[in-house]
């Protein structure tokens, strides 16, 4: 898959795309992702992005010929059309969901905003306008940098194990279960030693080796946790028999905090 990110800041994204699990896709050659200065794409001296808002009013607007010469200019670099997406947080609302069909699109433009936001006019260039979450960031970096993140796990090859996307929060519509790691048990959570130990043991059943026990307990907790704190989750996801009956006990009996 290909990704082609339109920005003032062309560093703050190399940058984090080439640190961890998307790095290295990049790397294998798995993902492409090519990042592209806007400023590139003026033609005055100054290579001047922004401009005042008609009719007034703080701060300034990005200016659509270099975003539309930009598109121009990556469309044309490739056989497939890109779908061209602007962050916007005035856009449809990023999900699992979304990410999982923007993963099918072969190739993903797309656009950073900076300041006010971006002339109207290139919103007719586009494809989808994607938020990440309603608030207001100064950019759509960081959007951008979500948005191909989220995106890129879901690609064939990029995430080592598969199973663990498959297991993910939001992949089924359960959040994920909790997770230990070594040691079995921590004398004390603090760093004062002289603190009364915690005693915070790792539960029995995850060291029992009982392969069965685990996985009905893995699903339980998954349950019980998405019904705790994301409750809206549930009407959607795609229970198995065994969650929607884990599901049944605990709606009728819920657990004590
Ligand atoms: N005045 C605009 C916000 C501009 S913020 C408005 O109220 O709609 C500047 C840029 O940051 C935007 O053009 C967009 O590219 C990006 N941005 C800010 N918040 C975002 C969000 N929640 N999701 C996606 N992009 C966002």
């Amino acid at each position: 898959m290909r990704f082609d990110v339109v920005t003032i800041f062309p560093a703050m994204v190399e940058q984090a795309l080439s640190a961890g699990i998307v790095g290295r896709a990049i790397e294998r050659g798995t993902l492409a992702v090519r990042v592209h200065d806007l400023r590139a794409f003026t033609t005055d001296r100054h290579h001047v992005v922004d401009d005042v808002p008609y009719g007034g009013g703080p701060g300034m607007v990005l200016k659509p010929e270099p975003i539309f010469r930009a598109l121009d200019a990556i469309a044309a670099d490739g056989e497939t059309a890109p779908t061209v997406i602007l962050t916007s947080p005035q856009g449809t609302r990023l999900t699992q969901e979304v990410a999982t069909r923007l993963s099918r699109s072969a190739r993903l433009t797309i656009v950073c905003g900076r300041y006010e936001g971006v002339d109207e006019r290139v919103r007719g260039r586009v494809d989808e306008e994607i938020s990440i979450g309603d608030y207001v960031l100064s950019g759509g970096e960081l959007p951008a940098l979500v948005i191909v993140d989220s995106v890129a796990r879901l690609i064939p090859g990029v995430v080592g194990d598969e199973r663990s996307v498959a297991e993910d929060s939001f992949s089924r519509g359960l959040l994920d279960f909790p997770q230990y790691t070594r040691p079995a048990e921590l004398a004390s959570d603090r760093w004062d030693e002289s603190a009364p130990a915690a005693g915070l043991k790792v539960p029995d059943v995850l060291l029992s080796g009982n392969h069965a026990e685990i996985r009905r307990w893995r699903k339980r907790e998954a349950v019980s946790r998405t019904l705790a704190r994301r409750p809206d989750l549930l009407a959607s996801a795609a229970l198995d028999d065994e969650e929607r009956e884990i599901l049944r006990q605990l709606a009728a009996a819920p657990e004590a905090p």
